[in-house]
């Protein structure tokens, strides 16, 4: 049995929070960072137990949509495998079907690869930024063409 960490690490967290930045109202019911005593009984092994694992709650109606995701996330060098509806991919043995007791019809499972728990990069990169960022870069855009309007030397 993997000794249980007290916390999650930063990259599987990271996972949520971002998700919960880019899509405000997304369903949360079946996300999971750290497991329940019943969890580390069912599964002693789970990735779960070292804080390197994260479940996001399939919610497509309100942007999380966790087949999109499933497959996208494969090319991010952080993850060692993804469980969604019955599938299972992971980096060494690629695609499968998972013959585990929870199916995962409700949420995305992500194991982090060992040596990535810090790194908290964008995992959704394929999705536009939060409007946040977007207001920053509509900002910085504006800046940039009140600049342009200014006539450079070279044009008098
Ligand atoms: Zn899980």
């Amino acid at each position: 049995m993997k000794p249980v960490a007290k916390k999650a690490t930063p990259a599987a967290i990271a996972v949520l929070r971002q998700a919960t930045a880019l899509w405000p109202k997304r369903e949360k019911a079946s996300d999971g960072l750290l497991p329940s005593q019943a969890h580390i009984k069912q599964n002693p092994n789970s990735d779960h137990n070292t804080g390197y694992a994260v479940d996001l709650t399939h919610d497509p109606k309100n942007g999380v949509d966790c087949a999109v995701m499933f497959k996208e996330l494969k090319r991010d060098p952080r993850v060692s495998y993804l469980i969604f509806q019955g599938v299972i991919w992971s980096f060494n043995n690629g695609l499968s079907a998972y013959k585990g007791s929870n199916p995962h019809m409700k949420h995305l499972h992500i194991s982090i690869k060992d040596g990535y728990g810090w790194d908290t990069y964008d995992w959704f990169p394929w999705v536009g930024k939060p409007k946040r960022w977007n207001n920053l870069k509509s900002k910085f855009t504006k800046v940039k063409a009140m600049k342009k309007e200014v006539p450079s030397p070279k044009e008098y």
